[in-house]
């Protein structure tokens, strides 16, 4: 670790938890593929390194950047996002416990709660993560933990993270907060005083749209005992998608400011347009978030979503006429996609239910690569042209 805990990002994306000399004076850090590794004289059973343990020189070097990039005591990679929100939970909740959560969640992570804790003993109880006074109704004498998402899909929404972690602190509970769509760039919530936060590290932490995994950061004792869970249930990161993984970090903050900028600029453009009747993005003034986003944030991210004057006609010709921008419902890549939530990420949900939350059929959701942003307004010039 050449790094200092107050290097800023750019230099620990790069630094954190290298080891200098490598292997065999490897500048990068090799990828050790192996199950296990040679117990040594004197050890025990919680020396093993064996790859599901998450113990293996690999792991602990992915751990040790994805630690220092969280500003956290420790950090774990996981297989998928799916597999940090569903571990972290089966570590906090035993049956008969409460969770409170935020309403406006990824939609693996709903439908996680909604088709499974029931059968695990576990409830929840959905809550506006805008409105404060309403989280005291719903705390129950057996709530263990409060889990909100930064900014939200698919409206860009950044709830009252403050005062949850207020909240929390008051009442006894864990807070939790999916980083995905800000990335440790734009929000540093351990900093903010969350106890864990976690990432689908299939998006802007990897950043090139070829891998799936997760992480979990947070204090020792608490990431020990996410770990703990983790080994049992096997949700181990593979090695080889650890290097991808370490690899796309080291170029976080070079990306995400780009993919910051791009966004900003095309959340402008947009609306100014007169064929877009609304945009979604937390650095527009007009944002419902906008003012408290601006404290919280240290960039508004990547992600915008808007709908056009033309409905979904309008919306399906728009998709139709895009050149740059791949239709994929994926995000955090290096590449420009695009998505209609309606029919992809929030498809499970009732058509009533998206309507309520303001996930209409016209929707369109971007996130920003990196490309030059007059490419990119060129290309929606053209096919806003065109519908
Ligand atoms: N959290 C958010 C905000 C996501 O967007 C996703 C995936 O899209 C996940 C969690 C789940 O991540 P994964 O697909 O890596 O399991």
């Amino acid at each position: 670790m050449h790094s200092s805990d107050d290097s800023r990002i750019e230099t620990l994306a790069v630094h954190a938890g290298e080891h200098r000399p490598g292997p065999e004076g490897s500048v990068v850090f090799p990828i050790y593929q192996g199950t296990v590794f040679a117990t040594q004289p004197g050890e025990g059973y919680h020396d093993i390194r064996y790859i599901r343990l998450n113990s293996t020189p690999s792991q602990q070097y992915l751990h040790g950047k994805l630690a220092a990039l969280e500003g956290a005591e420790a950090a774990l990679a996981t297989s998928s996002g799916m597999a940090a929100v569903t571990t972290i939970l089966h570590t906090l909740l035993r049956a008969g416990d409460h969770l409170l959560v935020g309403d406006t969640l990824y939609g693996g992570t709903h439908n996680f709660l909604t088709d499974h804790a029931e059968d695990l003993g576990w409830t929840y109880t959905f809550v506006d993560p805008h409105e404060p006074s309403t989280w005291a109704a719903a705390r129950r004498p057996n709530t263990k933990a409060f889990l909100v998402e930064t900014i939200t899909n698919p409206l860009m929404r950044v709830g009252r993270l403050r005062e949850v972690v207020a909240f929390a602190k008051a009442e006894g509970l864990v807070t939790v907060v999916d980083n995905t769509f800000a990335s440790p760039v734009n929000f540093r919530p351990l900093a903010a005083g969350f106890d864990l936060v976690f990432h689908s590290a299939t998006k802007y932490l990897n950043g090139h749209s070829d891998l799936v995994a997760g992480c979990v950061a947070g204090s020792t004792e608490l990431v020990d005992r996410v770990r703990h869970k983790l080994n049992i249930y096997g949700g181990t990161l593979d090695p080889h998608a650890g290097f991808l993984l370490a690899r796309g970090l080291k170029t976080l903050a070079l990306r995400i400011g780009a993919q910051n900028a791009n966004a900003s600029v095309l959340a402008s453009f947009l609306a100014g347009h007169e064929k877009v009747a609304a945009v979604n993005y937390a650095g527009l003034a007009d944002h419902p978030d906008h003012a408290h986003a601006s404290e919280l944030l240290s960039g508004f991210g990547g992600m915008l979503s808007f709908r056009l004057a033309g409905g979904l006609p309008a919306a399906e010709a728009f998709l139709d006429a895009l050149r740059l921008p791949t239709v994929a419902p994926s995000l955090g890549g290096i590449e420009s996609l695009v998505t209609r939530p309606a029919i992809t990420s929030h498809a499970g949900m009732s058509p009533a239910d998206r309507e309520r939350v303001g996930v209409t059929d016209d929707l369109i959701r971007f996130s920003c690569g990196i490309e030059h942003s007059d490419d990119l307004i060129a290309d929606l010039t053209r096919a806003l042209d065109k519908v």
